[in-house]
């Protein structure tokens, strides 16, 4: 399976081919690449799925094709489902390694103003597909843990507000019952590492945007496990995800009341941003890191965002590594003091 983060058109692309998968070119992007789009099933519950809205965000790309794979050997629930399947929506984001598309705009952020080509073939499928139910699958950084405890978000969901009140319609708790499904068939080991994003409302947003018209939309949110850069091991999770979800919507969903499910669904702790790649301890300093990754000459590489111990209040944190000088070899040392001194050019 694909273990880099760096996931471009043209590996997709080679991916269908190698497959033999039919697509259908739905659209263009800014940039005039090919939007590709997968058609599964003739079932009458209709489910559409986008990856890769944000170009750098390709563990749910990835997951969605580890699913894809096992589908096609067993197509399950044919006739029951049909699937909609746009595994990369912003090829132009994906070859640059960025959030935004090729025009610089950020797609999640365009539901409303439709100003951008790859928005506007979202929404013509959504017409013409009219499904039942939306998948919105994203990456989130390594920033968040897992409410107030000292886990790492590796999965977050969301069931976006609807307007502003953020009330819970009927549409809203749609969703929430598909993410409680989700996360209760997770293995019991991986369940303290799944989040909930918050539901502040901005109709710009796709989640938000569909929900105020009445579509179910589920917000994946991939993140990362411990030290797995690559986010190999949520992929496989989201794959899990997936075919649990779909085998679930092809079926009748059994009766829940409203209040069970949100109930359910709040249990979920709310993320909080806790979480940093590094702690760095020094003889004088105390500091802590973020990575921002970038594509130069075509590889992913690190920079480094630095947050001052006095600037951080909270009292449960969570760090991917800790680096102490005190107790550092020889090689980390090194490491230290390279950290250090970038940390100091920021200050
Ligand atoms: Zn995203």
């Amino acid at each position: 399976m694909f273990k880099e983060r760096y996931f471009p058109s043209s590996r997709l692309n080679g991916w269908l081919t190698a497959h033999a998968i039919q697509t259908e070119i739905i659209g263009n992007s800014e940039l005039g690449k090919p939007i590709h789009a997968i058609r599964l099933g003739v079932g009458p519950v209709k489910i559409l799925m986008w990856s890769q809205m944000h170009g750098n965000e390709s563990t749910t790309t990835r997951g969605l094709l580890i699913w894809l794979e096992k589908y096609l050997q067993s197509p399950s629930y044919h006739e029951e489902l049909s699937l909609l399947i746009i595994p990369q929506l912003n090829p132009d984001g994906a070859d640059r390694y960025t959030r935004a598309n090729g025009k610089g705009i950020d797609l999640n952020r365009d539901a409303l103003t439709q100003s951008q080509s790859e928005i506007k073939t979202l929404m013509r499928v959504v017409e013409e597909f009219q499904p039942d139910y939306n998948l919105n699958l994203h990456d989130q950084r390594t920033r968040f843990t897992v409410g107030d405890t000292d886990k790492e978000a590796a999965l977050s969901f969301l069931s976006a507000a609807a307007d502003k009140s953020r009330k819970i319609t009927p549409t809203r708790i749609l969703a929430m019952r598909l993410i409680n499904h989700m996360v209760s068939s997770l293995p019991d080991d991986f369940k303290m590492y799944v989040g909930r994003y918050d539901d502040g409302f901005n109709p710009n947003c796709t989640g938000d945007y569909f929900h105020a018209k009445g579509i179910p939309t589920v917000l994946f949110e991939a993140g990362q496990l411990g030290k797995d850069y690559t986010r190999t091991e949520v992929a496989s999770i989201i794959a899990q995800c997936l075919s649990n979800l779909l085998e679930f919507l092809s079926k009748p969903i059994p009766e829940q009341s409203n209040e069970v499910i949100f109930k359910e669904y709040c249990q979920i702790p709310e993320n909080k941003t806790n979480s940093y790649d590094e702690l760095v301890i020094t003889e004088q300093y105390q500091f802590y890191v973020r990575y921002i990754e970038e594509l130069v000459n075509n590889q992913i590489d690190t920079f480094f965002e630095f947050t001052s111990n006095d600037k951080v209040d909270s009292s449960i944190l969570n760090f991917r590594q800790i680096l102490d000088y005190r107790k550092a070899t020889l090689e980390e040392q090194q490491l230290i003091s390279l950290r250090l001194s970038k940390y100091l050019e920021n200050e």
